[in-house]
Parts: C-alpha cells; structure tokens; sequence
C-alpha cells in the first residue's frame, strides 16, 4: 500500500525541529528510523501532512556513561546499543534486549527514542526502561521536562508526550555493579513481538536479595513495571516460594489481548514463565 501524500522536512537542529511542530501541530509527525511509522502510514492509520525527520540532528544522537547516569540520544539504534561496550559493561541487559528486537536491519535503523515514545505495547524497550527506572527528557517549544518511564504510558498508543514534543534522550540510572540482569521474550519466531516477555535485574549480598526490579512486555495496553513482584523477592534467597510469589504477582497484574500470538490466559501464563527464566538467568549473573 501507498501512504498518503505529506511533505518531508529535515532540520538540522533541534530547535528548527521543534518549530515545525508547532508550527504543524496536529499535522505533523516525527519521523526516526521510520519502521514503526512507515508501516502505520502505509496502512493509513496514521495521516501525517508532514513528516520531520529528526535524524540530521546531531544533539539528539550519542551514548554517555558517568558514574551514576547513562544518557542515550532519541537518535541512537538498536544497532548502537548492542555496539556500545561502555554501555555493556555497565548495563548489559540493553544489548540483550537490543539482540532480541527484530532483525539486523531494522535493528541499524530502528531508534530507541522511536521504540520507547511510540507507545506500542508490542515494544521491548519501554518494559526495560521502567525496569531500569529511565526518565525521557521532552523538548516543547520553550519547554523542557522530564517524565519517568514508569508513568509515560497511558493505553496502547497512547503517552503522555504532547504532539510538538520531541523526545530528546533517555537518563537511565547505573545499576549497581554487581547486579545480575535477564531479558527473557517468548516469541514466535525471530524478528517477531513478544507473545509475552519479562526483563529482571536484582542485587544479591550474603546470599539474600537486597535489591530488584521486574516488568513486562506485551501483555497489557502498556509495558508494565511488576512492582509486587519485585517485592516478593527482596529479603529472600531466591528460592522456591518466592519465586513462585514473584511470578503469581506478575500473572496478576497481566491483560493481554487473545490474538495471533495465542489466546489471552496462555499469554498470562508465559507471562509467568518467562518471569521465573528470568529471576534464575538474574541470579545465576549476580556477582
Ligand atoms: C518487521 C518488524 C519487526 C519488529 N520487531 C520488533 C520487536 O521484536 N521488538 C521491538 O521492540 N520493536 C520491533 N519493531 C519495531 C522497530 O524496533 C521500530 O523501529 C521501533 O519500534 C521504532 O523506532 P523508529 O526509530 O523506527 O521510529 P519511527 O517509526 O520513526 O517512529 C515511531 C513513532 O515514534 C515517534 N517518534 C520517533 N522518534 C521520536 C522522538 N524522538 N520524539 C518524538 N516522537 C518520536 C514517531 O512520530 C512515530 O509515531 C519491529 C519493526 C518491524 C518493521
């Protein structure tokens, strides 16, 4: 299928970007590695008269790692992240989630700032960002403010970003060294969205959990951060019973679709699977 016509701009700073935003506002969409939108656009469920094509901008690209704070660029691909060892050595689970979206060439075009703001449950990032407890810096016309991932989704498609906002970059806090991490997807086949997925990263100290995080994809209108889960974890050794808890208070908070991917309780139950593969995977990394 064709998309409908639209004009194409490409800015070649963030503030030229952000005008023509408000400019359009309503008409105009960003524009990034385009394997999200192009699809859209072709099946006309999204009608942009303009489309602003961000990649020009150089401020919006690079990865930086300090001490307490990685900061990655809107721009920045999948390809990028797993490139990165910097990013690597301090937060491995990127690479391993960035490994399990799509295929090589989606992955060298695909953005993360497209992946986490477009708001498609389907998406693996997003459920790594409230994991990791990221925060997204958004750029208005003569506004600049930052929301955590955690509370950036509202229903499938659908953020709390305003239209002639630009996601700028993403700020993830280092995790503390040590942590053990793991992405574990159930999918289909390769280059397939999850049917349900889970990501866990957890800190171990004299055999006890001191310190841990769950969430999952693609089985709700949003990625969801597995508070609960997290908690049934903490002060234990990791064994049986809190397992168990931690996948139970996982399932519970599920909602996924029936659809091409399986029927809505099997995906709730893979839900589960996937959480427990990934507590063991986390643990048996944690130093
Ligand atoms: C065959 C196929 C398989 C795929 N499989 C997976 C998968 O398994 N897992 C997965 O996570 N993804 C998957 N994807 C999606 C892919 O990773 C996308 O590229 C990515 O989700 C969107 O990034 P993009 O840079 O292409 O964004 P685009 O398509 O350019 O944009 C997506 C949306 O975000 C908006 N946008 C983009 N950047 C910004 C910004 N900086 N500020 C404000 N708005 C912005 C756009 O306006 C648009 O609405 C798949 C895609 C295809 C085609």
């Amino acid at each position: 299928m064709i998309t409908a016509a639209f004009d194409y701009h490409r800015p070649g700073t963030l503030d030229e970007a952000i005008g023509l935003l408000s400019e359009h506002e309503g008409s105009a969409f960003v524009i990034a590695g385009g394997h999200s939108l192009i699809p859209m656009m072709k099946l006309r469920l999204a009608v942009p008269e303009h489309l602003v094509d961000i990649q020009n901008i150089a401020e919006l690209s690079g990865i930086t790692v300090s001490a307490s704070m990685i900061e990655i660029g809107a721009t920045v691909t999948q390809a990028d992240l797993i490139a990165s060892d910097a990013l690597f050595e301090v937060c491995p689970i990127l690479r391993e989630t960035a490994l399990q979206i799509a295929d090589p060439q989606i992955r060298n075009v695909g953005t993360l700032g497209g992946n986490v703001v477009n708001g498609d449950p389907g998406n693996d990032m997003p459920a790594i960002m409230q994991l990791l407890d990221a925060e997204y810096v958004l750029r208005g016309e003569g506004s600049t403010r930052t929301v955590k991932a955690r509370t950036f989704y509202e229903s499938a498609f659908f953020t709390v970003r305003e239209e002639s906002e630009i996601l700028t970059a993403i700020r993830i806090p280092v995790p503390p060294s040590g942590h053990g991490h793991s992405y574990q997807k159930q999918k289909r086949k390769i280059g397939d969205y999850a049917t349900a997925a889970a990501g866990v990263i957890l800190t171990l100290s004299g055999g006890k959990c001191t310190d841990a995080s769950v969430s999952l994809t693609n089985v709700a209108d949003t990625p969801l951060w597995a508070d609960a889960a997290a908690k049934a974890l903490v002060g234990t050794d990791l064994g049986t019973e809190p397992i168990k808890a931690a996948v139970d208070a996982a399932r519970a908070i599920t909602n996924p679709a029936s659809d091409g991917r399986g029927p809505a309780d099997y995906r709730t139950h893979v839900a589960g699977i996937m959480v427990q593969r990934a507590i063991h995977a986390a643990k048996s990394r944690a130093a």
